[in-house]
């Protein structure tokens, strides 16, 4: 099922989708998506407390979760080829390790699809996407194994991980300011449940500047995988309902190009994952 979160008269609803994407369904005495994720306990859709149908068309979507309970949980470097173009644009060799690079990215507010992405003209003049497959978590998580992950896992969503490859470079080369700025999480625009994709999902993700192919991926490319990061993180730190885990973007960031294509003002990018959607946001 894809569940979305929307406007409806003027206040913030979740609801699900008919299966032709042709309409939606406000869902009876859910707050919001953390709710709705809290509460689901995989009730078929026509158990669900379901309120008359609107246009899909008609309505306008929100991220599935505009207000994220923490900072999201990013994996870098977790398609080779584009942890090679990376390291080729910074001039360094790169090398697998037993351990997957993580990093947070502050959200105030998630980004919708059809929003705009700020550039920021005055911190950066390399504005750059990543399209990224986003783990929801279900459930409370800590301390499980690869076998058990698929029960914490309540969807998947598309994240942009718009970055700042210049403010990366000038402090340090770390993520957080760079990746952390406000409006660098466009997401959406559902959530697709877990049993549509499962745990080892192999869907092609694209991204596409202006109509032009960029980033064409696939996520059994992972180096790691997601029941491997869900058990790894567990054993650290609880997971709670509505985390998020991005799990790295493959090549063919702009960055990675000779020379390299930053986006500009007017840029429209496209975010697309097979069985998802996409996410569509253009550059303020
Ligand atoms: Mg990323």
């Amino acid at each position: 099922m894809k569940f979305a979160t929307f406007m409806l008269q003027g206040r913030e609803a979740v609801g699900v989708l008919s299966t032709d994407e042709q309409l939606i369904y406000p869902l009876a005495g859910i707050g919001d998506m953390i709710g709705l994720i809290s509460s689901y306990g995989g009730e078929s859709m026509d158990a669900l407390p379901k309120e008359q149908p609107v246009p899909l068309e008609e309505v306008r979507l929100m991220a599935p979760i505009p207000h994220p309970p923490h900072d999201l949980i990013c994996v870098g470097m977790n398609y080779l080829e584009h942890a090679l173009e990376s390291a080729r644009f910074k001039g360094i060799k790169f090398k697998k390790t037993p351990n997957p690079l993580y990093f947070s990215k502050r959200v105030g507010r998630c980004t919708a699809t059809g929003d705009e992405i700020p550039a920021y003209p005055h911190l950066t003049k390399q504005l750059d996407y990543e399209v990224e497959l986003a783990v929801v978590i279900g459930k409370r998580c800590r301390d499980v194994t690869p076998q058990e992950a698929m029960d914490y896992v309540f969807g998947y969503t598309i994240l942009n991980d718009v970055s700042s490859r210049d403010v990366q470079g000038s402090h340090g080369g770390q993520y957080y300011f760079s990746k952390s700025l406000e409006g660098f999480a466009p997401m959406g625009p559902w959530i697709v449940t877990a049993d549509e994709i499962g745990l080892s999902p192999q869907l092609g993700v694209r991204s596409r500047v202006n109509g032009e192919l960029r980033q064409n991926g696939n996520t059994k490319e992972f180096l790691y995988d997601i029941p491997f990061l869900i058990s790894q993180l567990s054993s650290g730190f609880v997971l709670e309902p509505g985390d998020i885990i991005a799990t790295g973007t493959p090549s063919g960031v702009g960055m990675g190009f000779h020379p390299p294509k930053f986006l500009s003002p007017g840029d429209v990018v496209e975010c697309e994952i097979e069985g998802i959607g996409k996410l569509v946001n253009t550059v303020r």
